[in-house]
């Protein structure tokens, strides 16, 4: 490089400090006077300077150091000198500064206003002719290193006019390497900057760069990258991408691609074909260019180049950027549904006037609700440039979360009811125990007067202990257990009806293969044996099942679809394994194989079967049974699978059937399979899923039943699978089920199993399946555990609008006697009050309720002293319908039960208007619950925990109300949390809130809490995956796990009891501690909520934002520093770094 100060050298080392300090006085000296009058003392200067600059580092560290004008010194110098000598120097002095020490030195040039005089000096330099090509080249290397520091470059150089000097420097230097390199990267600057970019684009850069892309070649690799950068980001602009593609751009870059591919054997160039891939990743972001890809074959030219580098971890990067640009290029497919609205219909009493489901039924029915009319999400009608600085926008990134509700009005206690009290009235009847004088001897509240509550339009419900069967439409004494055929999809337990199936008419008791094979011959196999189905034993290990019993429930539950069916599991029942079933570790590059499967089937499609083997949308689901597919079955309680297509040998895409009278939620799912072939791997893909991320991502495993294991023995779910992951998919959602949102896709949630069995019966679920007839046995079982101390009535609270029995339940201690003391305490113990599963996909909250009910009937002293200390008023299961039905978030009306508890309707939402009534009833008899709980599932965290309602901490999340500081509020909300992280190994108290989100206002938590004024009110939350603290870290959760949260629920009430005791609550209080962690949690900051479809509570930091995958949004350049912690966070190659 040439360099003035070459001529000038001479050693000074000895005279260092004093010189240049001197030599700067001197400068600032000549600047101080009006011109540079005598260029030769000032080139003089400079030179010095120079010369001790390239030889001294301290010299460097002395003009930069803090507190030093020296900086100022040279700007000004170069600002006021017209020498070009001069100018030349000082250029040089600046350029030695800043290439050694980092950034902070560029950090000070630029704080010290040199840009603005560095592009000045550029315009005006740009004014002569011809332009200094030394100068030129001095100012643009400096500027390369200045650009990306100064975060206003882009705009002050548009502002300045510098752009297009560079522009035109450039045009005329294509072949002067040396000046294009510093140019490319001053233009490199430029384009990051979106206004810029558009600008630049119509002056011909595009076009320009594409001149300087060649083939293949070692040399000058330096340009080419930078030149594929600047291009990069030229593409993003729209304009610019469709420029790119009218020049038909895309097959040249494809080209190039390919170029590379052949020829960097030894990858020496990785970073020069991750260029190339990034400006094919921009243009492809238009229809058009993923228009102009797909015709260039670029489909196949990047699948066999990436599959060309998949045995080289190193090219990684090109595989994960081709395989994302695949993706978003994957033509969008319909899903093979004739309409996303569930196949069941049921009729409501009336529509609501709005929301989801009035627009349901607004909709005329000949719509196509699968897909938009022009599904794909663009822009190619106008330029939808912005115009706005956006890269340069101080953007604050509000932190604070918008859901947090800051109404102080809504957080405060709301005490008129919403219902007379004469209304009230009617509830009296379910809270006998408060008039009850137990002077008549001997009398148990067990014979169970049926409790009538008028619903809108119900007939009167039967209590769960009368026979409710008489009139039920099926005969089904004539249960039997039914099989088509060997290694059919038979084998299910059915419930013979003769009209409905117009099959055998004489009751059949089938089995699966009388002896249990368990070897790995795949032939289909036959034998025609009916033998008698062998149902394990399981009375000991499961006393409140019963199969029999099972069935008899089974016969008066309600569904929709009138199913006749009973699914083996519900049946047998299941034993927890008593081995450990670990969070499955993440394998490298699953998702990737995985989608590059995917992406096979567009290039080789002969491959592909596209078979349909399972159909609810006809009337008769095709029969298969050439030993070539797998059967499906799900027509029976809580199953949900609508569809199933065999797409290749061993791979079948399934789609689940959405909530009845809704278009969506599809989450949950239990179905049957059998016809499989014994040592084969069969890959499953539940490909209409909707929520951007899952925990199948994190470890979760689906679960399995399979029917010959349990014959043999272990009646049991087992959490199964491998190559387990969940991606967006390229099946196109309409806005009609995306909340408006045009260009969305599905996800799809796969999964791999291996069978064991030869013709065996298997079933898949989402979380281990409870049906409403489940509880129903159960229930009835529990009255066995009766024992005279026990107080326990079930009485039926209403009917639900499918027809079923919402069952309610007291329990408590018998009084000690009947003397008035013992009745006065009976009376006066304070109610708890407890529900679960109003959202029928969590069915771990039925479990962990099981786990209650078991405990609060147990003769245990602890039990005792807990029915002895409260009245428990429990209602099992807010939401049987949909349970049945297999919804995942709905009733049959189409609508979250948990968003209706402010203004629940009587005839839409009996169970919720009834549960509040209840409550209402409790308030106006001054009997206000000291607890009320609602449990559910959580499908993306891990533990268990609690939400409760806060006044103060709702506002310190806000900051929007000091005064709330001032407030008085009794913290014992934080309590039962508090013991319960100290008792039960799941419950992680991190992991508990607080706050009153404005979305949750209609929810059980806040309602009870705000209009009935419960304080402790909660919403408790179980994994569905499992635990990452505790004694069960790393293990994913089973329905022992959840049974014992129950159980260590009640003994957490029991704790709340005796610490309610005053002497003993001042020996306790150091280890609750509540205040301190109060303290603690004020430094918490939630995280923002997104819009969230089904997440009852704050979004979560695990979430993983897998937009970067996503065919409509740009995206974002990574930032290595805006990689989240969580290594949850990290895509698969990122994980392999951090591992390796
Ligand atoms: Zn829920």
């Amino acid at each position: 490089m040439f360099c003035p100060s070459l001529f000038h050298s001479r050693c000074l080392s000895q005279e260092l400090n004093s010189r240049v300090l001197m030599l700067l006085g001197q400068l600032e000296k000549l600047n101080g006077e009006a011109v540079l009058s005598d260029a030769e003392v000032s080139r003089h200067i400079t030179s010095k300077i120079l010369h001790l600059i390239q030889t001294q580092e301290k010299t460097r560290k002395e003009i930069t150091a803090k507190g030093s004008s020296g900086m100022e010194v040279i700007l000004a110098s170069l600002e006021s000198t017209r020498d070009l000598q001069t100018i030349l120097n000082i250029l040089c002095i600046l350029n030695e500064l800043v290439s050694v020490g980092g950034g902070r030195r560029v950090g000070v040039l630029v704080s010290k206003g040199g840009t603005a005089i560095l592009l000045q000096l550029l315009i005006t330099t740009s004014k002569e002719w011809p332009p200094s090509e030394e100068l030129m080249l001095q100012l643009h290397t400096i500027l390369a290193k200045v650009g990306p520091k100064d975060r206003k470059f882009g705009i002050k150089a548009r502002i300045n006019g510098a752009l297009n000097i560079t522009v035109s420097l450039l045009k005329q230097n294509l072949q002067n390497h040396k000046l294009l390199l510093p140019c490319l990267q001053v233009l490199r600057v430029y384009s990051a900057n979106s206004v810029n970019a558009v600008s630049l684009g119509k002056n011909g850069v595009v076009e320009l760069l594409f001149k300087i892309i060649g083939p293949y070649s070692k040399k000058n690799t330096s340009i080419l990258k930078v030149t594929l950068d600047t291009l990069a980001a030229l593409l993003k602009s729209k304009a610019n991408a469709r420029r790119a593609v009218d020049r038909t751009y895309v097959p040249t870059l494809l080209a190039v691609y390919q170029d590379w591919h052949r020829n960097d054997t030894r990858h020496r160039h990785v970073h020069i074909r991750k260029a190339i891939l990034g400006c094919i990743r921009n243009i492809t972001n238009i229809k058009l260019g993923r228009k102009a890809f797909l015709e260039a074959d670029g489909m196949r030219i990047l699948y066999s180049t990436s599959t060309e580098c998949l045995s080289v971890r190193t090219l990684d990067p090109l595989i994960n950027t081709s395989s994302l640009i695949m993706r978003k290029c994957f033509p969008k497919n319909r899903l093979p549904v004739p309409t996303i609205r569930s196949v069941f219909h049921y009729q409501l009493p009336h529509i609501p006037a709005e929301g989801p489901v009035a627009q349901l039924y607004r909709q005329p029915p000949d719509v196509d609700d699968v897909v938009d009319e022009s599904d794909d999400n663009d822009d190619t009608e106008a330029d939808t440039e912005n115009d706005t600085e956006n890269e340069e926008d101080e953007k604050n990134h509000k932190t604070q979360n918008d859901d947090i509700e800051t109404d102080i009005s809504k957080l405060r206690p709301k005490e008129n009811l919403t219902r007379p009290l004469e209304d009230l009235k009617m509830y009296e009847c379910f809270f006998p125990e408060l008039s009850e004088n137990f002077q008549t001897p001997a009398v148990l509240p067990k014979s169970l007067a049926p409790i009538v509550v008028p619903t809108a339009h119900a007939p009167s419900p039967l209590s769960l202990a009368q026979g409710e069967l008489t009139d039920l439409p099926l005969d089904l004494d004539s249960i039997c257990i039914s099989k088509d055929g060997p290694g059919g999809a038979g084998g299910r337990v059915a419930l013979e009806e003769d009209t409905l199936n117009g099959q055998s008419q004489s009751p059949v008791v089938g089995s699966l293969q009388g002896e249990l094979e368990h070897d790995d011959d795949c032939s289909s196999h036959s034998s025609g044996e009916l033998g008698v189905l062998e149902v394990p034993d399981t009375a000991a290990l499961l006393p409140l099942h019963d199969p029999e019993l099972y069935i008899d429930m089974v016969k008066g539950t309600k569904s929709v679809p009138q199913y006749t069916e009973v699914a083996y599991p519900d049946y047998f029942g299941h034993v927890a394994p008593t081995f450990r079933e670990h969070i499955l570790e993440r394998v490298y590059g699953v998702q990737r194989a995985k989608i590059f499967q995917d992406i096979e089937r567009m290039i080789h499609p002969n491959d592909i079967l596209d078979k349909v083997v399972y159909d609810l949308d006809l009337k008769r689901s095709p029969v298969i049974d050439d030993g070539e597919s797998l059967k499906f079955n799900s027509q029976f309680e809580s199953g949900n699978l609508r569809k199933a297509v065999q797409v290749r040998k061993f791979e079948y895409d399934l789609i689940l059937n959405s909530d009845i009278n809704s278009n969506h939620y599809h989450q949950w799912f239990y179905f049957e399979v059998s016809g499989m072939r014994v040592g084969s791997s069969y890959r499953f893909n539940i490909i209409n899923c909707e929520k951007v991320n899952s925990q199948f991502n994190y470890g979760m495993q689906v679960l399995m039943y399979s029917v010959q294991e349990a014959i043999s023995g272990h009646p049991r779910w087992v959490r199964t699978g491998t190559e387990i992951c969940y991606y967006k998919n390229h099946f196109s959602r309409s806005s009609i089920a995306a909340g408006g949102q045009k260009g969305k896709s599905y996800y799809t949630m796969t999964f791999t199993v291996t069978f064991q069995y030869r013709d065996d019966v298997c079933y898949f679920a989402y979380h281990y399946p409870y049906t409403y007839s489940t509880l129903k046995m159960h229930l009835q079982k529990l009255e066995a555990l009766r024992t005279p101390q026990i107080y326990l009535r079930q009485d039926v609270l209403c009917e639900t609008l499918g027809g079923n029995s919402c069952p309610l339940l007291t329990i408590t201690a018998m009084p000690q006697s009947s003397s008035n003391d013992q009745i006065c305490q009976f009376k006066n113990r304070p109610y708890v009050f407890l529900t679960a599963r109003v959202h029928p996909g969590e069915t771990n909250a039925s479990w962990v309720m099981k786990g209650t009910l078991e405990f609060l009937m147990s003769p245990s002293p602890m039990a005792q002293s807990l029915r002895e200390s409260y009245v428990f008023k429990i209602v099992p299961m807010l939401n049987p319908d949909g349970v049945i039905n297999g919804n995942h978030r709905c009733s049959l009306s189409g609508e979250d039960l948990n968003r209706q508890w402010q203004r629940p309707s009587p005839d839409l939402h009996p169970t919720i208007f009834h549960t509040k009534g209840l409550l209402q009833y409790l308030s106006s008899i001054q009997r206000v619950p000291l607890v009320y709980c609602d449990y559910h599932g959580h499908s993306r965290k891990k533990n268990v925990f609690m939400y409760g309602c806060s006044i103060k901490e709702t506002l310190w999340q806000t900051n929007v109300n000091a005064a709330a500081c001032d407030l008085q509020e009794d913290l014992s909300y934080r309590t039962l949390p508090k013991i319960l992280s100290q008792l039960a190994p799941a419950f992680s108290m991190a992991s508990c809130s607080f706050v009153v989100e404005k979305s949750k206002e209609s929810t059980a938590r806040v309602v009870v809490w705000r209009e009935i004024g419960v304080q402790k009110s909660y919403t408790m939350e179980s994994t569905l995956c499992g635990c990452d603290q505790g004694k069960y870290k790393g293990l994913q959760i089973g329905t022992r796990e959840l049974e014992e949260m129950g159980a260590q629920f009640c003994i957490a009430l029991l704790r709340l009891k005796r610490l309610s005791s005053p002497l003993e609550f001042r020996n306790s209080s150091h280890f609750l501690d509540v205040e301190n962690d109060l303290i603690e949690s004020r430094c918490k900051v939630t995280s923002s909520t997104t819009y969230v479809l089904d997440e009852d509570e704050p979004s979560f930091m695990e979430e993983v934002d897998y937009s970067a995958e996503s065919n409509d949004e740009p995206e974002p350049d990574p930032d290595p520093q805006e990689t989240p912690a969580d290594e949850d966070g990290l895509s698969d190659s990122e994980l392999a770094l951090r591992r390796s």
